[in-house]
């Protein structure tokens, strides 16, 4: 049988543009919260049973 969850993913900072008004934000990928952007308001990621799926533009992954 195979796990739920395949591995663990590593933790990470990714830096995420609002596709709406262009801010760029730096999200967390393990977030248990909805993250949205500081300026608009628009959702930039939610939580999918441990990482977060992004909605916005990844502009680059921080390791
Ligand atoms: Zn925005």
């Amino acid at each position: 049988m195979p796990k739920p969850y395949v591995k663990l993913p590593t933790s990470r900072f990714i830096k995420v543009e609002c596709r709406k008004c262009k801010n760029i934000q730096t999200i967390f990928n393990k977030a248990s919260t909805k993250v949205t952007c500081l300026k608009c308001g628009e959702l930039l990621a939610e939580p999918t049973g441990g990482i977060v799926r992004v909605k916005g533009r990844i502009v680059s992954i921080l390791s």
